[in-house]
């Protein structure tokens, strides 16, 4: 069998092993079975928000009882964390070399592993080499992931028929690709968009290798200024497309926040819905998290004090409860808007305000921080990489979080800061706009604020965001307030599991 690679048949799709699939889940559409597609999953393999998601979002479905089973690629991190290993595929000829399907378990989730060893088994990232670069296939790699998502989806292992193929970013969108050109009947199909900056886009040169007709090179399929767009494949493709927040979802149709794809967003606008992410509250939960010293909860927040302590201490910060502490948890990198911070930071200073940021990305961020805490020892604390036990602590011991982006499709640490009691400062876009509540003075006299929101993303606002963070600072039994009902929100999975599934009903009930 070959997987593209001679520009024929696409063979993923059209092999001959199919059970009848879904017969099952088309007389039960509250019992759907959805095949999910990503590209990383927690907590086997994270570089970001995608990976909290595709993680956490199954384990809530299947609670509500949507049956969810993921394909990840099997990178070495997968393939060690992997318990109950078992092959039930093999792909003799997947773009140049054998692969295998892998069923297992990791952390409740039920996997499927795309082992193929040419494509994945390397050290780095899922798509940077140590170097930092990218791999020079990854065009290949994702095409590979994307046809197995679409040939497992329609059924090709015996026993496992699916209703839904849900895809999750570009790394996974040449799954309903795959499936739009498949003949005969297929799962449903869903595409959600975590950031429509990242678009998988590759010369020309690799859409031969595809093994897609020739008409999916086209202004309504995956060409894009000449050359191979996978997102927007998949959002051409995709039979609905859902993004992480509303605000997001409303966005993306505009050309500010489009990304190049406004256009087609606002032609698929009738399929697009926005559906806020939760986050784990079980690895979230300060009552019982074993990455901080001293749990706490809403009725015993004053356990809060030990966390604030720990962490002035671990990032060389003047002890001191008076002292309002800001705590950053962040990819450093434009969109995050952490420069905006930087001219703030001699103000904040002067008000005697401590910063504690953890983060990694752009080289010039990452100097001008460090550069800013050696100017000004005791007040600014940076750790520059990726370290969970201390973005834990950030959360359970800073008493304010900030997260100024220009963009954010949803942002899942405005969240965490909810759930342990950090109040959230945020932009007003996307999914921060989504999930914060502002302490304006309806929201104070109404007693239900949660965090402060600022407008537009520049400078000037952030700086009256924090003088009004500041103010509300010295006033502590409103303060304490705001920190009760943050720690109320609910921010679990509970209710976008719910809207995933009405989602998935609805295609069903659609394509019955
Ligand atoms: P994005 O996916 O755009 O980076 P999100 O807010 O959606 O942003 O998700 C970021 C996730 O990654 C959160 O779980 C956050 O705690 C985590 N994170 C970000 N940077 C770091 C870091 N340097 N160390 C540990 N965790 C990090």
């Amino acid at each position: 069998m070959t997987m593209g690679g001679d520009g024929g048949s696409l063979i993923p799709i059209a092999m001959g092993h199919a059970p009848a699939p879904n017969t099952l889940l088309r007389q039960a559409y509250d019992m759907s079975r959805v095949l999910a597609v990503t590209s990383e999953i927690y907590p086997l393999i994270k570089t970001g928000g995608l990976a909290d998601v595709t993680g956490a979002l199954p384990l809530a479905l299947n609670a509500a009882g949507v049956e969810t089973i993921t394909l990840v690629p099997g990178y070495p991190a997968v393939l060690q964390g992997l318990k109950n290993p078992g092959e039930v595929w093999h792909f003799p000829d997947m773009f140049g070399g054998h692969a295998y399907v892998i069923r297992g378990t990791a952390a409740s989730l039920d996997l499927l592993v795309l082992d193929a060893p040419h494509l994945f088994n390397r050290p780095g990232n899922p798509y940077n080499g140590p170097d930092g670069r990218e791999w020079h296939d990854n065009g290949i790699r994702f095409a590979a992931l994307g046809a197995a998502g679409a040939a497992i989806g329609n059924g090709l292992i015996p026993g496992l028929s699916f209703d839904i193929v849900h895809a999750h970013d570009w790394q996974s969108a040449m799954a309903p690709v795959y499936l739009n050109y498949h003949h005969g009947p297929r799962p449903g199909t869903v595409l959600t968009i975590h950031n429509l900056a990242f678009q998988g886009r590759f010369a020309a040169s690799l859409f031969p290798r595809l093994g897609l007709p020739g008409s999916a090179f086209g202004f309504d399929g995956l060409e894009y200024h000449h050359d191979v767009s996978f997102l927007k494949g998949g959002l051409c493709f995709a039979d609905r497309l859902t993004t992480v927040s509303p605000t997001y979802a409303r966005e993306i149709t505009t050309e500010e926040y489009g990304m190049g794809l406004d256009g087609l967003m606002r032609y698929r606008a009738a399929s697009l819905t926005g559906i806020v992410n939760g986050i784990d509250d079980a690895v979230w939960n300060p009552a019982t998290d074993e990455l901080i010293p001293h749990k706490f909860s809403r009725g015993r927040i004053g356990q809060r004090a030990g966390n604030k302590t720990a962490l002035q201490r671990r990032l060389g910060l003047v002890e001191s409860q008076s002292a309002l502490v800001i705590g950053v948890v962040s990819r450093l990198t434009s969109q995050k808007g952490l420069d905006m911070l930087l001219e703030n930071l001699p103000g904040l200073i002067a008000d005697g305000v401590q910063l504690a940021l953890l983060g990694s990305g752009e080289r010039e961020l990452e100097f001008s921080f460090i550069e800013a805490a050696a100017r000004n020892p005791g007040a600014i604390g940076c750790v520059m990489g990726y370290n969970e036990q201390l973005a834990h602590l950030i959360q359970a011991g800073s008493d304010a979080l900030l997260v100024p982006s220009r963009f954010e499709p949803c942002g899942l640490t405005q969240l965490c800061a909810l759930r342990y009691g950090s109040i959230p400062v945020v932009s007003r876009v996307g999914g921060l706009a989504d999930t914060v509540i502002d302490a304006n003075e309806a929201a104070l006299t109404a007693g239900v604020a949660t965090g402060i929101q600022f407008s537009p993303a520049t400078p000037e606002a952030l700086e009256d965001g924090l003088r009004r963070l500041l103010i509300l600072w010295r006033n502590q039994p409103v303060w304490q307030r705001m920190q009760r009902n943050a720690m109320n929100a609910d921010v679990s999975w509970r209710n976008p599991a719910a809207h995933y599934a009405t989602l998935y009903n609805s295609i069903l009930a659609e394509r019955s």
